[in-house]
């Protein structure tokens, strides 16, 4: 494994860092997967109070002898951030769940804007850093984010945070914060840690023909998730590149990866594939949806990340395929989930860290993937394969 020091306080940390977002339903298995990616090196764990059951998974599996040995990453969700009070409730309950005395990189999850976090000055936010600190509760103190370049640079200069969190990779570089916010972050010294380095498995799953072509036929041999990676850390500014790791070859392989993989390393052939398969998949992607799920759940129903999945691949599959896909899977629960359900109420925009005009671009998906044909399928699916019952 390779490390990068923290510059704020000299902590040696993985490049590569555990997502624990999606951990998979079998709990004996996680159990493997974060003991092996300790034992190879994987000091950091990204996890957070709002994604479901991950914390107290992490805090089962660490509480066996391994919590010293990596530096825990959760969240405060701001939105339920009511009073003063509420600060200790949810940090609290994190310590339990986690089973830990204190967090060493604690972040305030998707801060949106400078309003924000005024609002929470005002609810006594400082104080109570402040206070967390001296008790030695919390190490490190940061934030993660979603928005554009601007608001950025106003957030890092609002606090004197030690580190912060952001979308980024080969597709965003000049999306979000992208990389001048990268620089800006790294030139007033804080680490940078990175999360959807794949955007939510488009740069890796159902890619374009042209796009694999490329990296076929690349001057050297790697996978379309390695060269991803790769480009992340090819960078200095980049401290931790977070990957949501659900299966054992997937840790094996990231291991490798991160391990082999130097800063600065790139070639110019290297960026000249990078810039062609740019050019190809900024065509196909009609939505910038990473499936995050923060949107869901819809009032009505509406299954949001899988509507813009299935609109997304019709570029990439043909709309014939992505019509089926989108049948069968705004189908197979009790109710349906389809785009056009959607009334436009707006409730699941401001969730979205990427700003999608979700109830706008519901509209165009129902065009696209439903007409006069998707009911009559619907009813005929739910018949044969008995879900209505
Ligand atoms: S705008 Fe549409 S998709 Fe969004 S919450 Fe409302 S009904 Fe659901
Ligand atoms: S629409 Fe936005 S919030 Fe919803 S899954 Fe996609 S990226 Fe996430």
């Amino acid at each position: 494994m390779k490390y990068r020091i923290n510059p704020k306080n000299q902590d040696e940390l993985s490049t590569l860092g555990f997502g624990c977002m999606r951990f998979s339903r079998d709990e004996k298995e996680v159990e493997k997967q974060i003991i092996y990616a300790i034992e190879h090196g994987v000091n950091y764990f990204d996890t957070a109070y709002i994604y479901p059951n991950s914390e107290v998974v992490l805090g089962r599996v660490l509480s066996k002898g391994y919590r010293e040995r990596v530096k825990i990453a959760t969240k405060m969700p701001p939105h339920t951030i009511k009073k003063y009070e509420d600060f200790d409730r949810i940090f609290l309950t994190e310590l339990e769940r986690l089973q830990t005395d204190y967090i060493d990189y604690y972040l305030i999850h998707m801060l949106p804007d400078t309003t924000v976090w005024n609002r929470l000055i005002k609810l006594g936010i400082h104080e109570w850093i402040e206070e967390k600190k001296e008790k030695g509760q919390i190490r490190n103190i940061g934030f993660s984010y979603h928005g554009g370049r601007d608001e950025f640079f106003r957030l890092v200069d609002i606090y004197p945070w030690e580190f912060c969190l952001l979308q980024y990779n080969y597709l965003d570089e000049n999306k979000q914060a992208g990389i001048e916010g990268i620089r800006y972050a790294s030139s007033k010294g804080l680490p940078v840690m990175v999360m959807e380095p794949l955007r939510g498995g488009k740069l890796v799953t159902n890619l374009p023909k042209e796009v694999k072509s490329i990296w076929d036929n690349a001057h050297v041999k790697r996978s379309p998730a390695e060269w991803a990676f790769k480009w992340l850390w090819n960078q200095p500014e980049v401290t931790v590149v977070l990957s949501g790791m659900n299966s054992m070859e997937m840790i094996k392989e990231n291991i490798r990866v991160a391990s082999e993989t130097e800063v600065n390393a790139f070639t110019d052939e290297d960026f000249n594939l990078f810039k062609r398969v740019k050019e190809i998949l900024d065509q196909t992607i009609k939505v910038p949806c990473t499936g995050c799920n923060y949107c869901m759940p819809c009032p009505m129903g509406v299954d949001i990340p899988t509507c813009f999945s299935c609109y997304n691949d019709m570029e990439i599959e043909g709309k014939l395929a992505s019509k089926g896909k989108y049948i069968m899977q705004t189908s197979i629960k009790n109710q349906p989930r389809n785009a056009s359900l959607c009334v436009k109420c707006k409730k699941c925009e401001s969730h979205c860290p990427q700003h999608i005009k979700i109830s706008e671009e519901m509209t165009q998906v129902a065009k696209s993937l439903e007409g006069v044909t998707y009911k009559p399928l619907r009813f005929l699916i739910k018949k044969v394969m008995r879900f209505d019952k």
